[in-house]
C-alpha cells in the first residue's frame, strides 16, 4: 500500500498525535499507579478521565477467531480503561467451519457472519484493510472499503490476520480454480454448482452434459472433505427432479496424501472416506492436479477429466502482510514467543493463523492452523497484553488438542472429542452441538436454518451476484 501522502485521497483517521499525546499520558497512567482491570484511583471515575486524557490504545488487526476472542477478552480484562480497537474488511466475524453449508445450500450467508459491532459493544470497530505498519512509531496505515486512507496510533498492537488461500505452481490453476475461504467463495460456488446442473440439462452434445455433472475438489483436507461430502448431497438434490442427468453427478476428490483428512486422527480419515465412497466420491491419493483448463483438469496418473469445476482446498498460508512487516518468519508466519509477543517488540503480539506459535507439546514445531487454537490464542493474548500493563500475569501458550468435528453433510460426521471416535448420528450431534456451541452468535438462525433444512428441499436457484471473475484465486496477494 502506497504512504497517505502520495494519494490523493481523504485520511480519514490521522491519529499520530493523538497518539504521541496519549503515549505521554500512558507512561503517566502507569507513574500514578494505574493499571488495567484495576479500580481507578477515585471511586465511578475511570483512569483516562482522572487525568482528562485518552486511554491506552490497543489495536487488533483482523477479527477472525483469534482477533474476535481477543477483543473480547481484552474488553473484560480492561473494564473500559482501554480503547479497544479492531480493524477487520468486513463488519462481521465469520464462522469458517460452517462455510461448507453455505456453499451447498443449507444456511444462509448471513447465518455465519457474526456482526462485530453488536455483539462487541465497547470496541472500537474500523472497517479497513490494514497496509504498511511504521512498529518504531507505533501506527498502522489503512484503507476503508472505499479507499480513503488513515494513518491508526497504537500502545499495544495484536497482529491476527489469519491466512489465505495457498497457491501452488500449477499451469491453468489460477484461472481456471477457485479457492475456499470467505463468503464470496462460498456463494459463488452455490451459484456454480446450481448453474453446472441447469446448463447439463439443457446440453445436446453427451460429453457437455458429463462434464458439467463432474466437479473435482483439489485437497482432502478439512475443508476439501466437508466441500466434497456436502456437494454431492447437494447436486443430488439439485437433480431429483430433472430425469435426464439425475444420474449423471460424479465427485471426485484428490490428495498427495495417502489418505483423506491426513492430518488428523487415521479413524476419522477412515469414517470420511467410508462416508466418501458410499456416495459415490471417487477419491484419489497419491495424486495432484498437473494442469487445469477451460474444459478440464490432468492428473498426474495421466487422467484427463473434463469438467467445468475445479474447487482449490489443498491449504493456506500466512496473510501475504506478515511478510512485509520486517520482522522474522517461519513458514511464512510471524515469530513469535510462548507467549505470543513478537521478540524484540514488546508491544507487538501476534496469534493465530499468521503466527509462528511454538507448540510446547510437540517440542520444535508450531501449532496448527485451526480455528481451536486460535481462539485459545486470542484469550490468552487478550491476557498477556493486559500483564503487559501489569494487570495479572502473562501466560505462556499450551493447548493439548480436544479433538477435531468434520461435519459430512446428511446424518453423517466424523469426530473424536476427547480420542473417543464417533461417526454417524453420534458424530453429527457431536458437530452441531460443538459448532453451536462455538459460535459467538447467531445460534438461533443457524438452527431454523438446519431444520428448515430437515423438512424443505433444496432452493436450486442462482443470483448470479457474485461471478467467477470476482472471486480469483490469486486474488489475496493484493497486499
Ligand atoms: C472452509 C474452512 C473450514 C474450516 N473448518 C475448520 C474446522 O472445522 N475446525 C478448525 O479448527 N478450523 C477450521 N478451519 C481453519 C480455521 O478457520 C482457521 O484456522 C482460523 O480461521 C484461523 O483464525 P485466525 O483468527 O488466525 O484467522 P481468520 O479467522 O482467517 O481471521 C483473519 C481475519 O483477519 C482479517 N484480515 C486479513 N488481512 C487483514 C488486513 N490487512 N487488515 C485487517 N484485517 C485483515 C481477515 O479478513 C479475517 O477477518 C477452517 C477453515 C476454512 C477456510
Amino acid at each position: 500500500m502506497a504512504a497517505a501522502a502520495e494519494v490523493p485521497v481523504a485520511v480519514i483517521t490521522d491519529d499520530r498525535a493523538i497518539h504521541r499525546r496519549s503515549f505521554r499520558n500512558f507512561a503517566a497512567i502507569i507513574c500514578a499507579g494505574g493499571r488495567l482491570g484495576r479500580r481507578p484511583a477515585r471511586p465511578g471515575r475511570t483512569v483516562g478521565k482522572d487525568l482528562g486524557m485518552p486511554r491506552p490504545r490497543i489495536v487488533i488487526v483482523g477479527a477472525g477467531f483469534a482477533g474476535y476472542a481477543a477483543a473480547r477478552h481484552l474488553l473484560r480484562a480492561s473494564r473500559g480503561r482501554a480503547e479497544i480497537v479492531l480493524l477487520n474488511p468486513t463488519d462481521y466475524f465469520l464462522y469458517l467451519p460452517l462455510l461448507p453449508e453455505v456453499a451447498t445450500g443449507i444456511l444462509e450467508p448471513r447465518r455465519i457472519s457474526v456482526p462485530l459491532a453488536a455483539t462487541l459493544p465497547g470496541v472500537r470497530v474500523l472497517l479497513g484493510h490494514a497496509g504498511a505498519f511504521d512498529l518504531d512509531a507505533r501506527t498502522v496505515e489503512w484503507a476503508d472499503p472505499e479507499g480513503n486512507r488513515g494513518v491508526l496510533g497504537y500502545h499495544r498492537l495484536v497482529l491476527a490476520v489469519g491466512s489465505v488461500n495457498k497457491l501452488l505452481p500449477v499451469p491453468g490453476v489460477t484461472e481456471y480454480a477457485h479457492g475456499f475461504r470467505g463468503i464470496p467463495e462460498a456463494l459463488y460456488l452455490r451459484d456454480h454448482l446450481t448453474r453446472q446442473i441447469e446448463l447439463a440439462e439443457q446440453a445436446t452434445d453427451p460429453a457437455e452434459r458429463r462434464a458439467r455433472c463432474t466437479f473435482v475438489v483439489a485437497g482432502a483436507g478439512y475443508t476439501g472433505t466437508e466441500v466434497a461430502a456436502q456437494g454431492t448431497l447437494f447436486t443430488a438434490a439439485l437433480t431429483a427432479h430433472r430425469p435426464l442427468i439425475r444420474d449423471l453427478p460424479r465427485w471426485l476428490i484428490l490428495d498427495t496424501a495417502d489418505r483423506v483428512l491426513p492430518t488428523l486422527d487415521p479413524r476419522l480419515s477412515h469414517s470420511a472416506a467410508q462416508v466418501l465412497r458410499h456416495r459415490g466420491v471417487r477419491v484419489l491419493t497419491g495424486t495432484a492436479v498437473e494442469q487445469a483448463g477451460p474444459d478440464g483438469v490432468r492428473l498426474t496418473n495421466g487422467e484427463q477429466v473434463p469438467t467445468r469445476t475445479l474447487v482449490w482446498c489443498v491449504g493456506v498460508r500466512p496473510e501475504p502482510l506478515v511478510s512485509g512487516l520486517g520482522l522474522a518468519t517461519r513458514d511464512g508466519r510471524l515469530v513469535v514467543d510462548e507467549f505470543l509477543n513478537v521478540p524484540g517488540r514488546p508491544d507487538v503480539f501476534a496469534c493465530g493463523d499468521a503466527a509462528a506459535v511454538p507448540d510446547v507439546i510437540h517440542p520444535g514445531s508450531l501449532t496448527g492452523k485451526t480455528a481451536h487454537h486460535a481462539v485459545r490464542q486470542g484469550r490468552l493474548v487478550a491476557g498477556n497484553v493486559a500483564a503487559s500493563y501489569g494487570h495479572g500475569q502473562r501466560r505462556a501458550y499450551r493447548h493439548r488438542d480436544l479433538g477435531f468435528v468434520v461435519d459430512l453433510g446428511g446424518w453423517k460426521a466424523a469426530a473424536n472429542p476427547f480420542g473417543v471416535a464417533l461417526g454417524g448420528v453420534a458424530g453429527k450431534a457431536v458437530s452441531r452441538g460443538y459448532h453451536l456451541l462455538s459460535m459467538p452468535g447467531n445460534r438461533v438462525r443457524v438452527v431454523a436454518d438446519w431444520m428448515l433444512d430437515g423438512v424443505l428441499t433444496r432452493q436450486g436457484v442462482q443470483l448470479g451476484l457474485v461471478r467467477g471473475s470476482a472471486v480469483p484465486l490469486a486474488a489475496d496477494d493484493r497486499n
